[in-house]
């Protein structure tokens, strides 16, 4: 046995476990009364003594923001501790206001969850650590005026609720960690608590990543990875840190425990700091504030907050729908285009489910894709009403599918209905018989060459007719119409 594994070129497997911190949508900051929708005010005009760290100062706990971190730690499958209470971590850091940071130690509100990922077709349940919660520090901003370097502070953003996640280390690859945040964003907009924006920084992601030889429990040194501002991101720099730390052990180095940032236009990670600099937290109780003990009413209460969540509302829509599982994995991807397709079937309940689905999944992805918007902007040009009632008029053969995509984009350039922009530019299908059999006779008369084909017996010339037609019609002609005229017409010559 052990020679074997002396001889074995070592094979390894990468680990990999995230960290979540999640702004949270209250109207208040975490311990204060300040407004958290600092986003758009100017700097420092959203604070007051509490979140700018005045000694002596007392902090309330927001109601809200705990609700919010339980609606989410319920969300993950987590159980909710009966007792819960805030620590402070210290540390120093000119962005943090009062020298520590209000946050949880030992007894997180919610512990030992989970979520389901889907890689290549494979269910995969990952671990969910804790969900805790803390408050966000201030913005600092640096700059640099011809040599003479100095740093703004912003406070807007001190003592915004913020909730971490902490995974266990489940994930096996860069695209597992991609699932399973994607996963977990959704989630997070679905539950409603957190704008969940990445690029604004209202979700953010650490990752610790290492690699082991495969089957061995033991892990090696562990990599902290810092800066990742996408998916994208992660995905380049969990794949990027896999690889480089399989090159420095099969080159005989070794890996020290560290933490990196992401440089993302170099495409890398770059060593910050070592282990031996890393910050000795000194977490002591919260003085300040009273311990949560959360009754199982209250738990009951914001147990019956949750709204229905995406796997749930996935399986709903094959099930109700009778939709693909990659269809209804497309449309429960947002709470707003879940939303969106069940309001179309609303507004037209006729209409079978499939096609609206088609629809939204097809063309009107399409135009998503292209313009940048998102479904609640489309939503807002093309409202449901006005969408069926186009489906309707392809439906009804007013025009074929082809115009009905290019009515679609019109009409969410526009934001026309489809009635109107069929009639302004005259698109509606031509189904009346005389129109259609004057074209027909015209284009008889214009091809002698395919009548006589025809005449021939080569029944491949009234495809070419019904061409010319459609042609001369400018593609509104009724195609079936148009076949049918043209072989009636030539059966008469
Ligand atoms: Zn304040």
């Amino acid at each position: 046995m052990e020679s074997k594994n002396v001889i074995t070129p070592v094979e390894y497997e990468t680990v990999i476990g995230l960290e979540v911190h999640a702004q949270l949508r209250t109207r208040s900051k975490m311990y204060c009364r300040c407004s958290s929708e600092y986003a758009s005010a100017p700097p420092n005009t959203h604070v007051c003594p509490v979140c700018l760290g005045m000694p002596g100062v007392l902090p309330n706990i927001n109601r809200q923001a705990v609700e919010y971190a339980m609606m989410t730690a319920l969300a993950l499958n987590c159980t909710i501790s009966d007792y819960t209470k805030f620590d402070r971590k210290n540390y120093p850091y000119p962005d943090l206001m009062k020298g520590y940071q209000i946050s949880q130690y030992d007894q997180p509100i919610g512990v030992g969850g989970w979520l389901n990922i889907e890689v290549g077709g494979q269910v995969k349940r990952i671990g969910v650590t804790r969900v805790h919660q803390e408050e966000d520090v201030a913005k600092l901003l640096h700059r640099d005026e011809g040599g003479f370097a100095y740093s703004l502070v912003d406070v807007n953003r001190s003592g915004v609720p913020l909730m971490e996640i902490v995974s266990e280390p489940d994930m096996r690859s860069a695209e597992e960690a991609r699932a399973y945040l994607v996963k977990l964003h959704s989630i997070l907009r679905y539950l409603g608590v957190s704008t969940a924006n990445m690029e604004e920084g209202s979700f953010r992601c650490d990752a610790n990543i290492s690699i082991r030889p495969k089957g061995s429990d033991k892990l090696l040194a562990k990599v902290e990875v810092k800066n990742m501002n996408s998916f994208r991101a992660v995905f380049r720099a969990l794949e990027y840190e896999a690889e480089r730390q399989r090159k420095v052990l099969s080159e005989g180095g070794r890996l020290p425990q560290e933490t990196r940032g992401w440089v993302e236009p170099e495409g890398k990670t770059v060593s910050q700091r070592s282990k031996e600099f890393a910050h000795d937290y000194r977490y002591f109780p919260e003085p300040d504030l009273p311990p949560l003990m959360p009754s199982a009413e209250w738990i009951a209460e914001v147990r019956a907050q949750l709204p229905e969540l995406p796997e749930a509302r996935m399986s709903r829509f094959m099930a109700q729908y009778g939709l693909s599982v990659y269809d209804a994995n497309l449309l429960t991807e947002s709470r707003e285009s879940a939303d969106y397709y069940e309001s179309l079937i609303k507004s037209a309940p006729e209409l079978p489910a499939k096609d609206l689905s088609n629809w939204l999944v097809g063309a009107a992805a399409g135009i998503l894709n292209t313009s940048g918007c998102d479904i609640i902007e489309f939503g807002r040009r093309v409202s449901p009403g006005s969408f069926t009632e186009l489906v309707r008029l392809v439906g009804k053969s007013v025009i074929n599918a082809g115009t009905g995509k290019s009515v679609l984009e019109d009409m969410f350039a526009s934001g026309k209905t489809a009635r109107a922009i069929i009639d302004e530019k005259g698109l509606a299908q031509i189904s009346d018989t005389s129109e259609i059999e004057a074209a027909a006779l015209q284009v008889i008369r214009d091809n002698p060459q395919a009548v006589a084909d025809y005449k021939a017996g080569k029944a491949q010339a009234v495809k070419f007719m019904v061409g010319q037609l459609m042609r001369l019609s400018k593609g509104r002609a009724n195609p079936n119409m148009a076949a049918e005229i043209i072989t009636r017409k030539l059966g008469e010559l």
